[in-house]
């Protein structure tokens, strides 16, 4: 198991749709624990493969002291909202009010291939959401209401870390406090 960097807003990669997964080889078990070390590290709630740098369609999260995976996800959301608030360990330090389907069921595969169903609701709804996002190119600052994005987009552009992101994996260390995304980070 290896802790990788996370990478930053500003990286390609975090804007570019990731691939289904074909294998579900060795490598496939690796990344999926190298994704749960570096979100736990984090800490934060889930992670995204390409927020590693590895374009595929594999999330991991943390909610409720439950740890889980899924591979090629498909969401079916409630048409039903939730409020609240949200971060992205891709955009340190930041919290906003995110609008989210209050329900939502994925179906994907485990490491192992095998067919899996996940129902959640509220911040196990969101982080499916979050996450199956990240897998298309699509990020919070996308889902956010357009009042709420300009006000984000301001703070982004005002931190310690805009303009630091590299597309090599060479993410320089940042310094943030252990909760950061007050246990928000996606
Ligand atoms: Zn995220």
């Amino acid at each position: 198991m290896a802790l990788q960097p996370i990478r930053l807003f500003g990286d390609p990669v975090l804007v570019t749709p990731a691939s289904e997964v074909i294998d579900f080889d060795k490598e496939l078990r690796q990344l999926v624990a190298d994704l749960t070390e570096t979100m736990q590290a984090a800490p934060g709630a889930g992670l995204a493969a390409p927020q590693i740098g590895v374009p595929l369609r594999v999330f991991v999260w943390d909610i409720h002291d439950e740890l889980g995976h899924l591979i090629n996800p498909s969401l079916d959301l409630s048409e039903e909202l939730q409020e609240g608030e949200e971060g992205c360990l891709s955009f340190p330090d930041l919290v906003y009010e995110t609008p989210r389907a209050l329900r939502a069921v994925a179906k994907g595969f485990n490491m192992h291939g095998e067919p899996v169903v996940i129902e959640g609701t509220e911040l196990l709804a969101r982080c499916l959401q979050h996450e199956t996002d990240h897998l298309n190119g699509v990020l919070f600052i996308d889902r956010m209401k357009s009042e709420q994005r300009k006000i984000a987009m301001k703070e982004i552009r005002e931190s310690e870390w805009f303009g630091l992101a590299t597309t090599d994996g060479s993410t320089p260390i940042i310094k943030t406090s252990p909760h950061s995304t007050f246990g928000l980070g996606l």
